[in-house]
């Protein structure tokens, strides 16, 4: 099968979160499986150039529609870990500091994905399916059922997964956004087409996704219901329920050519299941690098992006609760927003002749290797987790997650008491409500078990570690669901 992704990233060329790498990871998992599979991405100056083999342009003058011009992009092909990858030049659009967080983020994205339609267009690119992914390709279904049908491409079929819906592409001017790239906005602000439930006179990139698409996924299983439902719906529950039967969720896989504690070459030392004691020397880097005390205390980590989804609070109180149990506590994430940096900045300043706490407000791809394998728990306590790859990846390094009970943590990770489950499924500790309390008594009896029961949580552990995270299930389920509607 041919297959286009349409995407605003592709790790680790220009990665914000795990929407990256799942367009990687699938994308590699179904040539492996051989489908032959392209993506197509907006060519940002910020990108991750050396992590591109091969970059050389393949289209010169893409004249795409930009208002009353027409702007000539350019399109450059080049290798992201062996996956044919198109990058299509935005002029002032593309040429950013950040992926997104800008005023005009609704134009750059809805100017991307007409790029590429046009592109695949003139090219005369004709995929079995074209597979967009979150708010930022919203309009390609549409513009692809609206334009491109009536031009004589209409053999594709569209996949549209939901990564994320707190951000749904709202737009209160959206005569002047899809005026741009040659749609008549009016006829778009009806509920079957674009218009937003919640705001009036508002339009919804997102909505417009999964009114057009033949097959619209999220994720998680866990976060599809939840989707369904306003409290996790986000305004999009009554058009979800409408569209169930084209809805599905499917857990991401992790990409374990780079995420393989037996291989991993930016951890101190290999080791899997069976070698799980070996673990213990990436423990004693991770301490060295960290300068935190050696001693006989288990560590906590958290590596995230500092984003209120991820529950902010709970991960400060965590720092404080874990002390209080005589645990060592490594936080390494940030945070788009200053203010919530400097709030992390402050407690890092706080504690900073605490031997048992390492605060790294940055990003750092070695440091967060080092973390998954020298941890023993990892704390996941989301406020809503549409999937989440860290808890994954802590499982298959043997660290312990302890995640609160929503979207794809409910999917993932079993708590130790779970007694339907069994003693050897069990992979973690889970609490339900995102309160202190809840929070510190799923942290506190990871830590009381890794003092006073090694051997059960060691069991915990290597439980976690015999889940096939890998791609390997999650492809076949796309490749179901993209059978299932070119058949239709
Ligand atoms: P989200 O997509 O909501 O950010 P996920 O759990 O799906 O969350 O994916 C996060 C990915 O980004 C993981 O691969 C994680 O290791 C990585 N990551 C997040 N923050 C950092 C950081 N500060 N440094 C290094 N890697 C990070």
């Amino acid at each position: 099968m041919y297959i286009v992704m349409i995407s605003p990233e592709i790790a680790p060329v220009a990665k914000v979160g795990g929407l990256a790498d799942v367009v990687l990871g699938l994308s590699k998992q179904l040539m492996q499986m051989g489908h032959d599979v392209d993506v197509i991405v907006p060519m940002y100056s910020c990108m991750r150039y050396d992590k591109i083999e091969g970059l050389h342009e393949v289209y010169e003058q893409l004249w795409t529609p930009h208002f009353n011009e027409w702007r000539p992009e350019k399109v450059f092909e080049g290798r992201v870990e062996g996956v044919k990858t198109y990058f299509i030049t935005g002029g002032n659009y593309t040429d950013r500091d950040r992926v997104y967080g800008y005023d005009d983020d609704l134009f750059r994205f809805v100017y991307f994905s007409r790029a590429a339609l046009e592109f695949m267009q003139k090219t005369e690119k004709r995929p079995e399916i074209i597979h967009c992914h979150d708010w930022a390709t919203g309009l390609v279904p549409v513009l692809y059922y609206d334009i491109y049908n009536a031009l004589g491409w209409d053999n594709s079929r569209v996949v549209f997964t939901i990564h994320n819906n707190e951000c749904q592409g709202l737009c209160w001017y959206g005569d002047k956004l899809l005026g741009m790239v040659g749609l008549h906005g009016g006829q778009y602000y009806t509920p079957d087409r674009l218009k937003d439930g919640s705001h009036n006179n508002c339009i919804n990139l997102m909505r417009g996704a999964i009114v057009y698409s033949n097959f619209v996924t999220t994720v998680s299983p866990t976060f599809a219901g939840e989707m369904k439902t306003p409290g996790g719906g986000r305004g999009l529950d009554g058009l979800l329920n409408k569209y169930s039967d084209k809805l599905g969720g499917i857990i991401n896989g992790i990409d374990t050519s780079i995420w393989d504690p037996e291989k991993d070459d930016r951890i101190a030392h290999n080791y899997n299941a069976e070698t799980f004691v070996e673990k213990y020397k990436n423990k004693y880097a991770l301490r060295e690098w960290l300068q935190l005390a050696d001693a006989w205390k288990p560590i906590v980590s958290v590596v995230t992006r500092l984003t209120h989804q991820k529950g902010l609070d709970l991960i400060k109180r965590a720092i404080y609760s874990t002390l209080e149990k005589e645990g060592q506590f490594i936080l390494l994430g940030e945070s788009p927003d200053a203010a919530v940096n400097g709030d992390f900045w402050r407690i890092k300043n706080e504690l900073k002749d605490c031997p048992d706490v390492h605060i790294w407000i940055g990003y750092h791809e070695d440091l967060a290797h080092l973390i998954y394998a020298g941890s023993d728990m990892f704390l996941v306590p989301s406020l809503f987790e549409p999937c989440g790859l860290t808890q994954l990846i802590s499982l298959r390094y043997g660290t312990v997650p302890i995640v609160r009970k929503t979207g794809g943590l409910a999917d993932t990770v079993f708590d130790a008491g779970d007694v339907e489950k069994g003693e050897d499924k069990v992979n973690g500790f889970v609490f339900d409500a995102a309160t202190p309390a809840e929070l510190d008594n799923a942290l506190w009896r990871g830590i009381r078990c890794w003092f006073e029961k090694p051997e059960d949580f060691n069991r915990i552990a290597t439980n976690g570690m015999a889940y096939d995270w890998s791609w390997k299930n999650p492809a076949c389920d796309y490749e179901n669901i993209y059978n299932y509607i070119k058949a239709k």
